[in-house]
């Protein structure tokens, strides 16, 4: 009963005539079942708020407005379309210093303004080899709970992105995702059953043409984040496929 979705996450990748020839793409497919999301860098957004697809946004500031140079609120991306926003990726994690908490209050800040976030989960290679996968991920979970509260566990996306996978070309094994994803909606149940049943978990890390049904297939498997891929629309569209 739980709507798949599908976001492509395009990271910091393309320019503007891509990014035109992708939502172009997306737009002329016909897809019954899944609910399909395109994150394109900020700068696009304005271009593509007109149209017809389901726009999010890969970033947003946890602060509602003011001196935060470089910084984009959730107000602003509203303005422009976005309904989602991923928050927590572990590029911005590590490359950007973001600690739980502060994940926790920007997904808070994309509820306040009416967006859907999209948040991150994950653990690194070093920390699966250690066998920390679920402290790691239930540290994580806590912070957002912490932030925006048990009521609100309904309205947000997770996303499940072990490091190790992304970008690598080494996907999770389904059973890997499955047993991760069980993990977290078992972790959120004990503080809403009825939220938990109801969460959307996407996989992210390698998604590909190739491997998205089997992963899609799993029962707490609800769609995908998609990087590389996302930027080819034939195998975008494959995946979206794949969880249709
Ligand atoms: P890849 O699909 O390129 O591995 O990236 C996954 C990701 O980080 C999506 O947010």
């Amino acid at each position: 009963s739980r709507q798949p979705l599908v976001a492509g996450n395009w990271k910091m990748n393309g320019n503007l005539t891509l990014a035109e020839s992708l939502a172009d793409g997306i737009e002329q497919a016909e897809l019954q079942v899944t609910e399909v999301v395109v994150c394109p860098p900020f700068p696009y957004l304005a271009a593509l708020s007109k149209r017809t697809l389901t726009l999010g946004a890969q970033d947003v500031s946890a602060c509602e407005s003011g001196a935060y140079t470089g910084d984009v609120s959730a107000a602003m991306l509203n303005e422009m379309g976005c309904r989602y926003v991923i928050v927590g990726h572990s590029e911005r994690r590590d490359g950007h210093q973001e600690s739980n908490a502060l994940v926790g209050e920007k997904a808070a800040q994309a509820l306040s303004q009416g967006l859907t976030p999209i948040v991150c989960v994950g653990e690194s290679e070093q920390t699966r080899q250690a066998g920390l996968v679920e402290s790691h991920i239930a540290e994580q979970l806590k912070a957002i709970v912490d932030s925006i509260g048990g009521e609100a566990i309904a309205k947000i996306v997770i996303a499940y992105e072990p490091i190790w996978a992304i970008g690598t070309g080494q996907t999770a094994t389904p059973e890997q995702a499955q047993a991760v994803h069980r993990f977290i909606r078992g972790y959120l149940a004990e503080v809403d059953p009825a939220a938990a049943a109801k969460i959307r978990i996407l996989y992210g890390g390698s998604v590909k043409g190739s491997n998205a049904a089997e992963l899609f297939a799993q029962p707490d498997v609800d769609g995908g984040l998609i990087g590389g891929a996302s930027l080819k629309v034939d195998e975008f569209l494959t995946i979206c496929q794949a969880a249709n």
